[in-house]
C-alpha cells in the first residue's frame, strides 16, 4: 500500500517561487536502483531552478558511472566537511531507496539532526520512521517506479527528460531482475514504455550495466563456482563465503561481488541462497530466497539488516566463519519452509 505521508507539503515546496537547497541520498554501497532513483530526481529537480547535490555515503561500483549526471555526485567520505554543511543548510532531504538512517552510515546522525524537510522514497520492508513525509511502497519493483510515479503526482511528467528517463530506467531494469521478478506489474510495463517513448535506449543501458566485466571479476565468479560453493541439500540451501585474501588474489572492488549470490539459488531444488563476504570494516552477507522463506526477518534478527522477503541484506562485525556458523545455526529454525 502506497504510503504518501505529508506529500502536498513537498509539493508546494518544489513548486514555490524560491529556489530551494536539497540534497538527496541513498543507501551504503548504492545499486543501480539507487543512483538510477538519486539521479533519476536529481534531472527532474534542476529543472525546477533548485539548487540540488546528491551524496552518496560511500563509493558505488564503476558500472553504475556512466549514468547521466553521475559527474555531480559527492561520495560522503572524500566530500564530509562540504556534505554535512550541505545537509544542515539543507530545506529538503530526499532520502531513496532506504528506510533507516543506520543505512546511511555516521551521515545518518547528521540527516537526524538537520531542520530540513526529510522525505523518504522507498520499498523496502520494515520502516524506522525518521521521515516527515513519504512517497512508499513496499510493493514497488524498485524506487525508480516510486520516482517516477512521484513527479507524475508533483504534475510534472513533462518534466521527465531523457537523462532522467535513463536513470529511472536503470533504476526498474536493475531491482526488477531485468523484468523477471513478480513484483514486475503490467503498470511497470507501463511506466517503462512510457520511459522508451522519451528515448531510452535499452541495449545502450544493458550493455552499460552487464556487459562490462573485466576479465579478473569473471575469473572471479569462476573461481567462485568451482571452489567456494557449498550445498546442504537437506536444507535445499547454497552458499558461498569468501576471504579477504581471495577479494585481494583476484583484486575485488565495489561491485564485482554483485549478483555473485544468484547462481547458488539458480540449482535446482535450492530455495536459500547465502554469500558472505569478509570486507574491510565489516562481513557482509546477502541473501537470497524463493516462495515463502522471508529472508528479511533471518537478515534483522541476526544480522542488524532487512530488505525484502526474497532479497535482504545485513553484515556482522564478527570473523567470518563466526558469521557463517550464525547463519547455518539458524536453518534449522525454517527447515520446515526449506522443505
Ligand atoms: P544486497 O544483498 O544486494 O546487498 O541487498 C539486497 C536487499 O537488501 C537490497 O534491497 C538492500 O537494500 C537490502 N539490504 C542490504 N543490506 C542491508 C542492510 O544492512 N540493512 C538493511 N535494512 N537492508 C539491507
Ligand atoms: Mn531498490
Amino acid at each position: 500500500m502506497l504510503n504518501d505521508k505529508n506529500i502536498e507539503t513537498v509539493q508546494q515546496l518544489l513548486h514555490s517561487s524560491s529556489p530551494k537547497k536539497i540534497v538527496i541520498t541513498t543507501h551504503h554501497k548504492p545499486d543501480g536502483d539507487a543512483m538510477g532513483s538519486s539521479l533519476g530526481l536529481y534531472h527532474y529537480l534542476i529543472q525546477l531552478n533548485h539548487q540540488v547535490q546528491v551524496i552518496s555515503p560511500t563509493d558505488y561500483p564503476d558500472f553504475l558511472w556512466w549514468l547521466p549526471g553521475n559527474n555531480t555526485v559527492w561520495e560522503f567520505p572524500e566530500t564530509e566537511e562540504a556534505s554535512k554543511q550541505a545537509i544542515a543548510e539543507a530545506d529538503l532531504i530526499f532520502c531513496l531507496d532506504f528506510n533507516n538512517l543506520g543505512r546511511i552510515n555516521e551521515m545518518g546522525e547528521v540527516v537526524r539532526q538537520s531542520n530540513a524537510l526529510k522525505v523518504m522514497i522507498d520499498h523496502h520492508l520494515n520502516a524506522e520512521g525518521f521521515e516527515n513525509a513519504a512517497y512508499a511502497d513496499t510493493k514497488a519493483v524498485a524506487t525508480a517506479e516510486l520516482i517516477y510515479k512521484f513527479i507524475v503526482r508533483m504534475g510534472d511528467k513533462e518534466k521527465i527528460n531523457l537523462d532522467s528517463a535513463t536513470c529511472l530506467y536503470t533504476g526498474i531494469l536493475t531491482d526488477s531482475g531485468s523484468f523477471k521478478f513478480n513484483s514486475t506489474t503490467p503498470d511497470v510495463h507501463h511506466i517503462t514504455a512510457e520511459l522508451l517513448e522519451i528515448g531510452v535506449k535499452p541495449y545502450d543501458i544493458f550493455e552499460n550495466i552487464f556487459d562490462t566485466n573485466r576479465l579478473n571479476r569473471l575469473q572471479f565468479v569462476g573461481y567462485c563456482l568451482l571452489n567456494k560453493l557449498k550445498v546442504l541439500p537437506e536444507y535445499n540451501t547454497a552458499y558461498i563465503t569468501i576471504t579477504k585474501e581471495e577479494l585481494k588474489q583476484f583484486q575485488i572492488t565495489t561491485g564485482d561481488t554483485e549478483g555473485l549470490v544468484n547462481y547458488p539459488l539458480s540449482i535446482k531444488g535450492i530455495k536459500l541462497a547465502c554469500l558472505i563476504v569478509d570486507r574491510t570494516e565489516r562481513v557482509k552477507l546477502s541473501l537470497r530466497s524463493k516462495g515463502d522463506i522471508a529472508v528479511n526477518e533471518i537478515c534483522s534478527k541476526y544480522f542488524e539488516g532487512g530488505g525484502h522477503k526474497n532479497a535482504s541484506g545485513g553484515h556482522s562485525f564478527k570473523t567470518l566463519d563466526e558469521t557463517l556458523q550464525i547463519f547455518l545455526n539458524a536453518l534449522p529454525e525454517i527447515k520446515v519452509q526449506l522443505q
